[in-house]
């Protein structure tokens, strides 16, 4: 067998790489790397290494050696287009490589703010190492920041930019914050929580202007008609996926490159992993594209069995966490379409997890500092068990028996 050729060297295309090796794959394995720094993990970029002063080697997956020890060639380039009949990729720097199966693993990029100003240096996102570099290194020397978005990036920025003594404000367009992602309850607590350390949190407003002075951030104009100072804007409102790489080569594209139970794009040749692939979800019976490390190292899993002889229907299990101040939310399988929320634990206490059901069963978990329910969850969940909502609510019923 010929070159494995990946296109992107985040957490799908770097496990991918190790993957093959794991399973003797002997042929020649190629990782195109578009960022200047070897391959290195993003959840930190918005939680340890934002807080800490740890130095960027502490991100990085492995070390250089690994990668010459693994035959892993890591090719510092950008992809530019697919030839498909020719079985080619033609990089940027003019380069043209031949694959015996491409997979793309190009992940997602920063949905841009679209206000006046937004380009102006302090404006600032966090999905590359650099940028929560800048985040991390202008953080000291200011005094107020905005954070556009209440998802989990910008909460836990948030969290940590007020613990450095921040003024902190977050605007959130919907009426509640993570809406997208996790239950009211979960939403509640974390308000309450953010709130109690101090930090604004702003609801159906949106951010339609940043303000200058003298060509610096002096703040933010509001949909509702109000200003806010600030002298930082970080920016998390969601991201897009790179899908043009293989739109431009005629592969179907909808929100994500879209490939079958196998991860198999239209092309046999051509497989999509991690944040930028729409999936068929056998076990869910959908598409679906998520973003998460759980999916990325999956389905990176997955490709590498089907490359080396064993092929199989991707059936990766979803779970997910968020660090925000001194919680830890862990979330197992769906906190979405549920009918039904169940509490277990205390609330007050600060450890409790929501089971959510549907039509009476279990499908998902959201645990707050009570990894002990998230484990049951990632156990119990994709096996198709459930315990009923009386047994969750009640702190008397062991979840180790529902497991045995
Ligand atoms: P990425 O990791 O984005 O890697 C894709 C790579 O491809 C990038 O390096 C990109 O530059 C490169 N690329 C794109 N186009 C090209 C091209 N044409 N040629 C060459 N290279 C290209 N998930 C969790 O499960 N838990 C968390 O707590 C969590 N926290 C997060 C915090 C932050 C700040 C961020 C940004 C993400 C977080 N995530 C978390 C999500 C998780 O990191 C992503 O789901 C994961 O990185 C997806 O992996 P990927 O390989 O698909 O994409």
């Amino acid at each position: 067998t010929g070159p494995v050729v990946i296109v992107g060297a985040g957490h799908a295309g770097f496990q991918l790489a190790v993957s093959l090796r794991q399973a003797k794959f002997a042929g020649q394995i190629l990782l195109i790397n578009d960022e200047k720094h070897l391959p290195y993990q993003r959840p930190p970029l918005s939680k340890a290494y934002l807080k800490g002063d740890g130095a960027p080697d502490s991100l990085m997956f492995r070390p250089q050696k690994f990668f010459e020890d693994q035959n892993i060639e890591l090719v510092y380039d950008s992809a530019k287009a697919i030839d498909r009949k020719a079985k080619k990729l033609k990089l940027v720097s003019g380069k043209e490589l031949d694959y015996w199966h491409l997979v793309i693993a190009t992940g997602a990029r920063n949905r841009l703010l679209d206000v006046p100003n937004a380009s102006l240096d302090d404006v600032l996102y966090l999905r590359t190492m650099d940028e929560s570099e800048q985040v991390r290194q202008r953080m000291p020397e200011r005094k107020r920041v905005v954070v556009i978005g209440a998802g989990f990036i910008g909460l836990e920025f948030a969290a940590t930019a007020r613990s450095k003594g921040l003024e902190v404000d977050v605007l959130e367009l919907a009426p509640r914050v993570m809406a997208r992602a996790v239950t009211p309850e979960i939403s509640s607590y974390f308000h309450d929580r953010h709130t109690a350390a101090g930090i604004r949190i702003h609801y159906g407003v949106r951010a339609t202007e940043i303000e200058a002075t003298d060509g610096k951030v002096s703040g933010v104009a509001l949909s509702d008609g109000r200003h806010l100072p600030a002298d930082l804007i970080v920016v998390g409102v969601g991201v897009l996926p790179n899908v043009e790489l293989a739109a431009e080569a005629d592969l179907p594209v909808a929100a994500g490159i879209i490939v079958n139970e196998q991860l198999l794009t239209s092309d046999p040749d051509i497989s999509a992993i991690g944040d930028c692939s729409l999936f068929a979800s056998h076990r869910f019976g959908e598409l679906m594209r998520l973003e998460s490390v759980q999916n990325a190292t999956d389905q990176a899993r997955c490709v590498a069995a089907r490359l080396t002889g064993d092929a199989k229907t991707y059936d990766g299990y979803p779970w997910f966490w968020s660090d925000q101040g001194d919680d830890k939310l862990q979330i197992a399988g769906l906190t979405t379409g549920f009918d039904q929320v169940v509490v277990r634990g205390d609330v007050a206490q600060r450890s409790f997890s929501t089971f959510c059901y549907k039509n009476g069963k279990l499908i998902g978990i959201e645990s707050v500092n009570r990894a002990g329910d998230h484990v049951f969850g990632r156990k119990i969940l994709p096996l198709g068990g459930s315990v009923t909502p009386e047994q969750a609510a009640d702190l008397s019923f062991d979840l180790k028996k529902a497991m045995a």
